[in-house]
């Protein structure tokens, strides 16, 4: 089998690293290296910033309209590629078919055309005062930086880019060195739409390599970054002293609070989602369920039940709930939580060890749905980011004791609230620490609405207005008059 060579976007041109240097791409459901990517060095970087450094004066007087119809034209094509998309990102990264069609791929599309027609209507202030007016002009950064995790390769990429370029900024995007495919997949239809050279530059290679010579450079403006929280505190301990405007949306240890008056089936249907989409390994993900005491028993039985009926399985088979994780190093890092979780006194009511999915997937990455409990607050399986299909469960009481609960984790990225009682609703959804809170529901997301996290969760929001405010950078001009 031939490998796919995978090459960088610079300056308009598919290219290899300067450095030659190669890394290997592999399939997490079968374990075998199908593609080699650029691990792109300093000198690579440094042509990729370049680039979108001589870009940036044309691109910024670009009128609007038309640095819309540019991304309106890739959202056209990343519908028309669907198939081959969400086949891509299946194989890149484990994820069910099902998963890559029905949020991947869909949302990549509609990340470009969302924040082409958003970026439209913004408009920034204007005050009025006796004898002068002032109005706030939101300009272009210049060459800036976008980097994404593994998790949601496409979606999460195009998330940042977008709004990047409609603010006139020319973007550098470095996708995670796990899962590069369909990111290589982009820069061809970023081709075929004739994107202007050097507007959008994607190179690929680790982080510690390709990642820290990037958010080093010099002529970079700002890094919205999404990934784990200590890469986040590496890269905000190395681009403070430069002073980058920078974006962190990290990690999560997410609660749902249960209350004996839910809705019961929707919120059983919804939980088992929060719990294992994408084999656990959304940010988003609830896995800490905290369950009042009046339903705990019955909630217990009927998710683990449900649990237990998930199918692990081969990416590809459309019937499949949960596919492969992401690789062999995540596999060990979540088997290792989980053997953690049992010595500290754990109790593992369904899943626990890896799956053997046979056939093709015989040497794949696979785990079974997870569900603990009996483990105290304080022990590190309730307090530190997994990132697996692995929950804890959790009795309260009272709602002062699920709010004591939920809070008492250093993250704080979201959180759903499960109650018909809409007082108790908005009272807790007011006091709980994250960024992002449903009630009733999990991962209903609007675009125009702020996303980010509190505590280790991140710093600064994107969404809507939020990420144009955060591509651009304010001047304040006054108009001074005399009064006639
Ligand atoms: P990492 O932090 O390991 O990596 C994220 C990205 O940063 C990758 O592209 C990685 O490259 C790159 N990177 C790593 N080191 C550096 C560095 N020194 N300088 C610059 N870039 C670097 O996260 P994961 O990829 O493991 O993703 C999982 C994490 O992402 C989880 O903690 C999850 O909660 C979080 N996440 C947060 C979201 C949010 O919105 N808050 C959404 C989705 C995920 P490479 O992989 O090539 O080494």
């Amino acid at each position: 089998m031939s490998l796919i060579r995978i090459l960088n976007y610079i300056d308009g041109q598919l290219v290899p690293p300067i450095e030659n240097d190669w890394l290997d791409n592999r399939e997490p459901a079968t374990g075998e290296v199908y593609a080699l990517l650029p691990q792109s060095g300093s000198a690579t970087v440094d042509a990729a910033v370049q680039s979108a450094n001589r870009a940036f004066a044309g691109w910024r007087k670009t009128p609007l309209e038309k640095r819309a119809k540019y991304l309106f034209k890739l959202a056209d094509l990343i519908e028309q590629h669907a198939d081959q998309l969400v086949q891509a990102e299946s194989r890149d990264n484990g994820k069910t078919i099902k998963q890559a069609a029905l949020v991947d791929i869909p949302r990549a599309a509609t990340n470009f055309r969302f924040f082409a027609a958003a970026a439209q209507g913004f408009a920034s202030e204007s005050y009025h005062n006796d004898g002068s007016w002032n109005v706030t002009l939101r300009q272009p950064l210049g060459p800036v930086v976008c980097i994404s995790p593994w998790n949601l390769p496409l979606y999460l990429l195009t998330w940042k880019i977008a709004p990047a370029l409609m603010m006139g900024n020319c973007v550098i995007a470095k996708p995670s060195e796990v899962t590069p495919l369909t990111a290589w997949m982009l820069s061809e239809l970023a081709c075929a739409a004739e994107l202007p050279a050097g507007v959008l530059n994607l190179i690929h290679g680790n982080g510690s390599v390709t990642g820290n010579a990037l958010i080093s450079h010099p002529q970079v403006k700002a890094i919205s970054f999404t990934g784990g929280t200590t890469t986040g505190q590496h890269i905000a301990s190395t681009v403070a002293p430069l002073f980058k405007k920078t974006s962190f949306e990290l990690g999560g240890k997410n609660p749902n609070l249960i209350f004996a008056d839910c809705d019961y089936s929707r919120m059983l249907e919804t939980t088992i989602r929060s719990s294992f989409s994408n084999q656990g390994q959304i940010c988003l993900c609830g896995s800490r369920i905290l369950v009042e005491d009046a339903i705990y028993d019955r909630f217990l039985s009927d998710f683990v039940a449900r649990t237990q009926n998930l199918k692990v399985g081969d990416p590809q088979d459309p019937q499949s709930d949960l596919g492969a994780v992401v690789s062999a190093a995540h596999f060990d890092k979540i088997m290792n939580a989980i053997s953690k979780a049992r010595q500290l006194g754990g109790n593992i009511l369904c899943g626990g060890h890896p799956v053997n999915v046979p056939g093709r997937c015989a040497q794949g990455c696979f785990i079974a749905p997870t569900v603990i409990v009996d483990l105290p607050q304080s022990c590190l399986t309730n307090q530190e980011e997994i990132f697996g299909p692995v929950v804890t469960v959790q009795r309260f009481h009272s709602t002062e004791q699920a709010l004591q609960i939920a809070n008492d984790v250093p993250y704080g990225l979201s959180a759903s609230v499960w109650t018909k009682d809409m007082d108790r609703a908005l009272s807790v959804a007011e006091q709980i620490d994250a960024g992002v809170v449903w009630v009733n529901g999990w991962l209903v997301r609007d675009l125009r609405t702020p996303f980010g996290g509190v505590k280790h969760s991140g710093l600064g929001r994107e969404g809507g207005v939020e990420s144009f405010h955060f591509w651009t950078q304010t001047k304040n001009v006054c108009l001074n008059y005399s009064s006639v």
